[in-house]
């Protein structure tokens, strides 16, 4: 998938029953980089809505499919950090029949979003002003996930819900079992500009995240879509590259740690012995800021990882 840096949202279509949305955030840097999956049954569901600032492109990006917003029947939330679920408050007002998929430990935080509104912007400073804040959801919307739940679309379209802690302990992966497609959320690293990159922010539990990976690799699926940005063949290769990147990336960071180094020092250390980081030599300056924000929250997760 290529960076494509005009401000109209944009549709790609995956499979017959499964679309990939690009809101295009109006944020430097951040056009080509949250998605929003659509599948298609006689229900339809969204995997992920992305933040406040994502929500008119969604819509609009929508309108072109020709799915109006009370079509939507459920919005899945991989997981609650605000680049997935910051708009869903917004987009529940839009779409009146749908209910939110959510893993417990969510539920209250999308109810009443103080707490998840103050970290966003602990962690990500002035990118949180610029995703928008959260809008509380209705309880009664709220529906809670279950480890191997199904959730029939109709038309043979059935969507397997599976917990995948370890990236965030409220993070679920969506797999439709029929087409071999597994939406990861963040629990498989990001994949955009050509290069994969981890996904492990402070709270980060290395266990949890190879067990999830080993979870994923047993689904034996066949494509593999990121929520940043994109969906790929050759699903069980990817899964097996994240896990062997965050063992090395792991064991770089904690024994740089050991040795009092900082993150941005550390950040080098990977850089020696990871030559696919020399991508972001390539990248323009606004991406590269992206980039090097998350990659720097990545690499303070590892540095505190239980
Ligand atoms: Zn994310």
């Amino acid at each position: 998938m290529l960076e494509d840096k005009s401000h109209s949202p944009k549709v790609y279509e995956i499979s017959p029953t499964l679309k990939f949305l690009s809101s295009c955030l109006p944020i430097p840097g951040y056009e080509d980089f949250i998605g929003t999956y659509l599948f298609c049954g006689e229900k339809k569901a969204l995997v992920d809505v992305g933040p406040k600032a994502a929500i008119p492109g969604l819509l609009l990006a929508l309108s072109q499919v020709g799915v109006s917003p009370d079509e939507i029947d459920y919005i899945i939330l991989s997981h609650i950090h605000i680049d997935h679920a910051g708009g869903v408050g917004t987009a529940v007002r839009e779409m009146n029949n749908a209910r939110v998929l959510v893993h417990s430990r969510g539920r209250a935080h999308l109810i009443d979003p103080t707490a998840l509104w103050k970290s966003s912007q602990e962690t990500l400073g002035k990118a949180a002003l610029k995703y928008g804040s959260y809008d509380p959801v209705p309880g009664d919307r709220i529906i809670l996930a279950e480890e191997g739940m199904k959730l029939d679309l109709g038309q043979g379209l059935i969507l397997e819900i599976y917990l995948t802690p370890g990236h965030a302990a409220h993070h679920l992966i969506v797999f439709n079992r029929a087409s071999g497609i597994l939406l990861a959320g963040d629990s498989a690293g990001v994949y955009t500009n050509g290069f994969l990159r981890l996904t492990t922010p402070p709270q980060f539990r290395l266990d949890d995240y190879m067990a999830s990976l080993d979870k994923m690799i047993a689904l034996r699926p066949v494509k593999l879509g990121y929520a940043h940005f994109g969906c790929y063949d050759n699903a069980i290769e990817r899964l097996h590259a994240i896990r062997e990147k965050v063992f090395l990336w792991h064991k770089i960071a904690q024994s740089a740690v050991r040795e009092g180094k900082t993150a941005e020092e550390i950040i080098q250390l990977i850089r020696a012995k990871d030559k696919t980081l020399d991508r972001l030599d390539t990248l323009d300056k606004d991406t590269y800021g992206r980039e090097y924000l998350l990659l720097l929250n990545s690499v303070q997760g590892l540095m505190t990882a239980k």
